[in-house]
Formats: structure tokens, sequence, C-alpha cells
């Protein structure tokens, strides 16, 4: 299964570990951060995060370069050019993201390479919402002009998670400068590097100092600083439940706006009329590309028990061709995990699942090639044997672990694939389309993917239900989450107000 892989780590000259703060470039004076490359255990970059006195600075700056009439006045078309710069920027050094992005997080170059051109694709799709979004004339209701319009929130907090940083960064970034306001990065500490160059991009792209900070540093120090200072109008956040439970807590306090993207345990649901190659193909995507490492990963999979005995040998046999491999080999499929700690984690879920009384398909243990050892490898695991109530079918594992349930009719899967307290997205495989509508509306789940998976279109909005968060990114809509609305009456009759009319001596 296991493809020796003969590239050496990607070379490439690595953002320094100066943080990005109010358009300065600064060493910072937080806790240390250490950058590993997960393929090889080697050290990308310690350097030092940011402080809560970094943090400070940053949004005093923000607050002054967004109140600047110079950004705060610009006219849509002439704000989205920002933004375009910025999408070319992306573009012509995707291959040198991509390189980054791959030290950080040991997902293959194929992958990065695709993520840096998404976020360049981002920029510009929310430079084009900008352009072509309109205020509002509302319907008149008396002898006034009632229009609605829309203003920045002013300060914009994105905590963004470690397994896509720059596709997550743009999908927060992009709206919130598109809407006028001023961006504070705090990026994940596994993953700090990217968003330091992608600070880099949005310089050499002009945009006004201060508008952008990237403050990588400890979550609990320099994150919690952004959700609580009272200058952040809003914070836009990717990770973990229990964080976004935890700034849920906090925006209620200020009575702030916030968008959390968590946690998922999605189902991947396999009918009897379903074409198996189709659905073979997909399901194997679906939870072991990214190597798990992906929120929307379908980490439980239910085959109706019709096909269950002929389907999961065969999904077995083609997870075990899988070419597992260091993420520079353009072989490569399944790479390593995104740290050391994080396939410890991973081990610990697949040691309580056996224990639980799971039965091992395949994997649960680290691939054998000697060129791989010095990596955060683990092979894609496949257990079955449990019910939907067991441990390793609620927890997210945030790994290639994939768990097999059978079910019997369409309301003995809805009601499984409903049990469950995360609800982010939903892959359904059959050829008959009222079934697989039927199901894709009957199940709780921000996303439903027909017959595919995994596929994404920033013109479609995402987010969870239930555990996996609330408010949606992307679409059109994406880029109002940043703005407040206002309304604006403007009086047509140029006459004083009749209430008070009487009052009035005429001198
Ligand atoms: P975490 O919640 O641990 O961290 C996410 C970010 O929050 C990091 O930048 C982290 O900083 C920061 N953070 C941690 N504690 C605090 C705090 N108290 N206040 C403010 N910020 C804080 O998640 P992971 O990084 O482990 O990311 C994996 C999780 O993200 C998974 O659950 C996954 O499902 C979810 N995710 C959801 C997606 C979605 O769109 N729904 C997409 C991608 C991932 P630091 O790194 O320094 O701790």
């Amino acid at each position: 299964m296991t493809r020796m892989s003969k590239i050496n780590a990607p070379d490439i000259d690595l953002p320094d570990g100066r943080l990005f703060v109010g358009g300065e470039w600064e060493t910072g004076t937080g806790a240390e951060i250490t950058s590993i490359f997960p393929a090889d255990g080697t050290v990308n970059r310690i350097f030092r995060g940011a402080s809560r006195e970094d943090g400070l600075r940053a949004i005093a700056s923000a607050k002054a370069a967004q109140a600047d009439p110079a950004w705060r006045n610009l006219k849509p078309h002439e704000r989205a050019r920002h933004l375009y710069r910025i999408a070319d920027g992306l573009e012509a050094n995707a291959d040198r993201i991509s390189r980054i992005q791959t030290r950080d997080t040991g997902k293959t170059l194929k992958e990065t390479r695709a993520l840096a051109l998404s976020a360049a694709g981002t920029f510009r799709y929310f430079g084009a919402v900008l352009e072509t979004m309109d205020d509002a004339l509302t319907a008149q209701r008396g002898d006034a002009l009632t229009m609605s319009v829309w203003e920045p929130l002013g300060l914009v907090a994105a905590i963004t998670p470690w397994n896509s940083p720059i596709a997550s960064d743009a999908q927060k970034v992009a709206p919130a400068l598109a809407a006028g306001n001023a961006v504070l990065l705090k990026p994940a500490s596994w993953a700090p590097l990217v968003s330091l160059e992608l600070a880099r991009i949005v310089e050499e792209a002009g945009l006004p100092k201060g508008l952008f900070s990237v403050l990588p540093g400890a979550g609990r120090e320099i994150g919690n600083l952004l959700v609580e200072h009272p200058d952040i109008g809003r914070v836009s956040f990717t990770g973990g439940t229990s964080t976004g439970r935890q700034i849920a807590r906090q925006a209620a306090e200020k009575l702030m706006p916030v968008s959390l993207e968590l946690g998922g345990k999605s189902p991947t649901i396999v009918f009897e009329d379903a074409d198996p190659d189709l659905a073979i193909a997909g399901v194997l995507y679906g939870i072991f590309s990214s190597t798990g490492q992906s929120c929307i990963a379908g980490a439980r999979l239910f085959v109706q028990r019709g096909i269950y005995d002929s389907f999961v040998p065969r999904l077995v046999r083609a997870a075990e061709r899988l070419r597992v491999g260091h993420p520079g080999d353009p072989a490569t499929q399944v790479s390593c995990l995104v740290h050391p700690d994080h396939r410890a984690a991973v081990e610990t879920h697949v040691a309580a699942a056996l224990a639980e009384g799971a039965q091992l398909l395949t994997g649960g243990r680290r691939p054998d090639d000697p060129a791989l050892a010095e990596g955060a490898y683990y092979l894609p695991t496949i257990l079955s044997g449990v019910p939907n109530t067991a441990r390793i079918c609620r927890d997210e594992v945030f790994g290639p672990v994939l768990v097999v349930l059978p079910f019997e009719d369409e309301a003995d899967l809805i009601a499984q694939a409903n049990d469950n307290d995360y609800g982010l997205a939903c892959g359904v495989w059959t050829r008959d389309f009222p079934k697989a509508w039927r199901i894709g509306r009957a199940i709780n789940t921000g996303t439903v993917w027909i017959n595919t998976y995994k596929q994404f279109s920033i013109s479609t909005p995402f987010g969870g239900e239930k555990d996996s968060g609330m408010a949606r990114e992307k679409g059109r809509e994406g880029l109002r989450a940043y703005q407040a609305q206002k309304a604006i009456y403007t009086d047509l009759t140029n006459a004083p107000h009749p209430w008070a009319a009487d009052l009035l001596d005429g001198a």
C-alpha cells in the first residue's frame, strides 16, 4: 500500500516568523511558536507569537485605518480593486503558498496549490459581489424616501484552524475587507506561516497600512483578546466546537455577532440502488482526502443492509490501495497528519473504539514504510461492528478513520443519521433522484451532496447546524455578514412636521 517517496521536503524560503502588526513587520513578544514539517518532524521556524500588547497595537492601528475616509469612503468598485490585486498576488504566488502550506500542515502539494488558487478565487468573487450588490430603496409608506443601506462593522477578528489555512483565511478576510472593515487574523499555532505569507501578498497589493494584521499566537491569549476587546465588532471563527461555544458565550456578553464554523461527524449514505463505483470513490474521497482532517469528512458510513456484505469488502480493498506517502510526491493520496500530537489523538480514538468492541477492517496503525517513519503518518482505517451510539460514531476524530454501519430503510437511515450532535454535511449515493431529494431534505445538515462529496463553490453558502455551528459563509450574503444594515428616511415634503406645525410663530 505504501509508496516510498524519494522527494525531499519542498524547498522554500519560509516566512521568517515576524508578525504583521498594523502594517509593520515586527518580532512578536508573546509565547514561542514552533512550526514543524509533519512529514519528517523537521522544524520550519521557531518564533515569538503575538502578546496582548502586540494585539492591542494592531487593534489601535486597525481602528485608525478603518475610520480613515481614504478607506471608509471608497466607492465599491474602488475597494474591489484592492481585492482583485490581492487575488492576482495569490495567483502569482500560488506555488510558493502551496509549498509553505505543505511545510506547515503536511498536506499534499496538489491540495495546497488548489487551496491557494481557491483563496485567489475567493478574493475575486467578493470583489465582484461588492461591485454588484445594491443598497435598497424600500417601499414608501409615508412622505419620506426610505432606504436600507449597509455600513461596515468596523473591526473584524478572523480566527482560523490549521487544516486549510489559506482557504479559511480568505473566506473570512475577503468578505470582511470587501464590506469596508479592518481585519485582524489569528491563525492556528500549528499552521501559522501561510497566513504570514498572505500578509506579505496583501502588503504588496497596496492595501493601506493597519487594515490587515496577522497575529499568530496562543489562542487563549491573543485569540481571547480579540474576542473580548470592545473595539472588535464581529468574530468569524472556524475551529473546534468547545472553543466555538466559549467564544459564543463571550460574544453574548458583548452582544457581538459571531459566526461559528465548527466540527462534524458527517454521514455518507449508500443505498442498494447506488452505482457502487461512484459510491466507493466518493466515500473514500469523503473521508480519506486531506487525511481525514476536514470538518466535512464523511466519517460515518451508512450502507443499506441488502448490499452491506458485498459493498464493504470492496470498499476496504479499495482503501487498502490508497497511496499513502510524502506530501511532495504527486502520486500521494493520503499524506501525514498535521502534527505527531494530533496522530496520538487519532490513535487514542481508535484504541477506544476497539475497546468499545469495534472490529478493525483495515488500518488502525502507522505505515510500515521506513521512509515514512519520522512523519506523523497513520493508515486509512475502517471500523465496523458498533452501534451509532458508540463514542467512535459520536466524537469527531479529524483523521483518516471511517466507521461503517448498516441501515434497513429510509426511516431507519434518517433516524440514525440525525442521531448525532453535529450537523455539518452529508453525502447520499442512489440512482433514485426523488429518494435522494427526500433524504437530502430530511437530514439536518448545512450541506448535502448527492452522488458526490466535498464539492465546493464560493457562490454557495456554507455552514453547520447543531454543534457544527451557526451562520453561513460564502455566497453573496457572505459579504452582508460583515456589515450592519441601516435605515435612512429622507423627508420629501419640505414642510414642518404636522405634530408641531401649529406651534411655530414664523419668526
Ligand atoms: P481549535 O478550536 O482548537 O482552534 C481554532 C482556532 O481557535 C485556532 O486559531 C486556535 O488557536 C484558536 N483558539 C483556541 N482557543 C481559543 C480561545 N480561547 N479564544 C480564541 N481563539 C482560540 O480547533 P483546531 O485548530 O484544532 O481545528 C480543528 C477544528 O476545526 C475541528 O473541530 C474542525 O472540525 C473544525 N473546522 C471546522 C470547519 C468548518 O468550516 N465548519 C473547517 C475546518 C475546521 P491555537 O491554535 O493557538 O490554539
